[in-house]
């Protein structure tokens, strides 16, 4: 007999597998990882910061035996994605994200707030997966299988149905609220935004904003122009009451 215990909000992810709440005990029919085992149950590794099996912490590739107690704790605001653990070795440096098509809006979020963010097109499971691997990004989705897929280190199930509310969730669980640098960032396509001078985008600019907008930045890769006006004011508004949130 196994038993297996779901610590905090891991317990909302377990699937119809579990009647009895956080804690299952089973037989074991067959020699699996420790990774395998977890995930059979609904809850994709990322979303797990440390197992515990018979008292001892051990990584993914742990091999369960029959009798064992398994703890599993869930990734939190307190975690340290900087900091190598045994579940993640090769730490992060910085937070950079790649999204999934089914939370998009949230991508255009992130960069609106200064966060480096991924939003692949056309990309399939297998190439997501690898960008978030190869380019150690956390990934961001609302499709638990593809975040069960080994490549991936860093990642998270979305919970909220909105995108504010998932921007909240994101500023609060991976601690960025310090990290923002709002209009750093082009929402459209990630590229830093540089000053511009007015005079050198003239030919660029529609009659009216021409006249009554003084202050402007570029993408330094798509070349969309922002300037500082209304459009500017509401943005600030917006951030101000999802900051309040967080
Ligand atoms: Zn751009």
């Amino acid at each position: 007999m196994i038993a297996v215990n779901f610590h905090g909000n891991l317990v909302d992810l377990l699937s119809g597998k579990s009647e009895n709440g956080p804690f299952i005990t089973f037989h074991l029919e067959r020699r699996t990882s420790v990774k395998d085992l977890i995930e059979s149950f609904g809850v994709p590794h990322p979303e797990i910061e440390e197992i515990v099996v018979n008292g001892e912490m051990v990584d993914f590739a742990y091999i369960v035996e029959d009798g064992s107690q398994i703890e599993v704790f869930p990734i939190s605001s307190q975690s340290n994605f900087f900091k190598p653990s045994l579940l993640r070795p090769d730490s992060l440096e910085f937070h950079r994200f790649v999204v999934d098509i089914n939370v998009a809006k949230l991508a255009s979020k992130l960069r609106q707030l200064g966060f480096d963010t991924l939003l692949p097109r056309n990309c399939d499971d297998a190439g997501l997966a690898a960008i978030a691997g190869c380019q150690r990004r956390i990934l961001l989705t609302r499709d638990r299988n593809l975040l069960k897929r080994k490549i991936v280190e860093f990642g998270h199930l979305v919970r909220a149905e909105f995108p504010n509310d998932q921007l909240v969730e994101i500023i609060k669980l991976f601690g960025l609220k310090d990290k923002i640098k709002p209009y750093s960032r082009c929402f459209l396509c990630n590229g830093l935004l540089e000053p511009v001078a007015k005079e050198d985008i003239l030919p660029f600019l529609e009659p009216l904003t021409k006249k009554y907008y003084h202050v402007f930045q570029r993408c330094l890769d798509c070349k969309k122009i922002y300037w500082f006006g209304s459009h500017r004011g509401m943005m600030d508004a917006i951030l101000h009451e999802i900051l309040a949130l967080c």
